[in-house]
């Protein structure tokens, strides 16, 4: 499991507070209007994030005890921050190496992570030459690479038409299967909630005002924002 416990985080301008437990395996939505913490949550169980007050724990460690690249997470950014000048694979390789030491394995490795995410073929090309969709099916692939059992992803459908979005999420889908891990996933769309999660963690100014079931989240009228999100006005 994930948990937060008495975390709170300080900014200039918003306090946020956040104390929940996430069970592990499935495919978690967060949401929430912009600027509720739905990023800084998703940062601070990475641990790029440090928080003012309380703990992290993910399977029952503290992640401020191990060392960056020993967390047992990958997380892709909101702005998929992929090098621009660095082609496909050695963008993908980062995710291996990030001193990009690559054996002939790790070079197979990056090949059938490209495949799994549709773009076999791609290895050569440098991010600025590809659509908004491969690249941020890139940034996946990164993540993948990396074989944590907890997938961040912030924003994976952001900037996609309904067609993308589609099929990022029976990609997801897919390599959840797989791989059986947890995975959380920000989305500002109630579809993607609905076709994708087993359970929603939702954000109101700073809090977790939600942390259900997708059939409890769907069945909830008590609250405006939740309300406003899910289109039942
Ligand atoms: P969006 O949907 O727009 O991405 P979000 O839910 O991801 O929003 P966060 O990025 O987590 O929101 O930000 C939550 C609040 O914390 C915002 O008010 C933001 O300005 C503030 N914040 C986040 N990171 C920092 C930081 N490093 N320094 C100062 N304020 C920050
Ligand atoms: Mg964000």
């Amino acid at each position: 499991a994930i948990e937060l416990r008495d975390v709170e985080v300080r900014f200039e301008t918003a306090k946020l507070t956040f104390d929940c437990t996430i069970a592990k395996g499935g495919i978690v939505a967060v949401a929430g209007a912009s600027g509720s913490g739905k990023s800084t949550l998703l940062h601070l169980i990475a641990g790029f994030e440090d928080p003012d007050r309380g703990e992290v724990r993910i399977l029952g460690e503290n992640v401020a005890d191990r060392a960056p690249s020993e967390r047992p997470v990958s997380m892709i950014f909101q702005d998929n921050n992929l090098f621009a000048h660095l082609d496909v694979a050695t963008n993908i390789g980062l995710g291996i190496d990030p001193a990009l030491r690559l054996s002939a394995t790790d070079r197979e490795k990056i090949e059938d992570a490209l495949r799994r995410v549709g773009l076999e073929g791609f290895g050569k090309r440098l991010p600025p030459t590809l659509s908004g969709g491969e690249r941020q099916r890139v940034a996946l692939a990164r993540a993948l690479v990396r074989k944590r059992p907890l997938l961040l992803l912030d924003e994976p459908f952001a900037a996609l038409d309904p067609g993308m979005r589609a099929s990022m999420r029976s990609l997801l889908r897919q390599l959840h299967a797989e791989e059986g891990n947890t995975i959380l996933v920000i989305t500002h769309h109630p579809e993607d909630v609905k076709a994708l999660a087993d359970g929603v963690l939702f954000l109101d100014q700073g809090r977790i005002i939600a942390n259900d079931s997708l059939d409890r989240f769907l069945a909830r009228r008590d609250n405006a924002a939740i309300d406003r999100f899910l289109g039942n006005t």
